[in-house]
């Protein structure tokens, strides 16, 4: 009895979900590290303008290749398993918690739809 499912796209999609955050939120932090230090560069008077220019670099390229990381490991593996899709809202914005894939409907979560 019941339907036989392919793929469990609830566990998969859980899976994939925690693989996503496991490798791409060290690079959010990172990221927001780098935006932090240029904060604080631009703030305290100590470092020499010439010092200062040099590190801004440095934090500014470390702050580009740490959200470029954490943008390719979220999209690498927040996929629907049963389409490969991004779950993308109608704005084009990546949907954080999808109750279902916007692209083939297959079921990504547990529960009552919120929408
Ligand atoms: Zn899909």
């Amino acid at each position: 009895m019941g339907i036989i499912v392919a793929v469990d796209t609830v566990a998969e999609y859980t899976r994939r979900k925690k693989l996503a955050a496991k490798w791409s939120y060290p690079f959010l932090l990172a990221a927001m590290a780098f935006g932090a230090g240029l904060i604080l560069l631009f703030t305290t008077s100590f470092v020499p303008p010439l010092s200062k220019a040099k590190l801004a670099l440095v934090a500014m390229f470390g702050l580009v290749i740490s959200w470029m990381m954490h943008i390719y490991f979220s999209t690498k593996y927040n996929r629907c398993p049963n389409c490969e899709a991004i779950p993308r809202g109608r704005s084009g914005g990546v949907i954080h918690d999808p109750y279902a894939c916007p692209h083939c409907g297959a079921r990504l979560r547990e529960g009552e739809s919120l929408c």
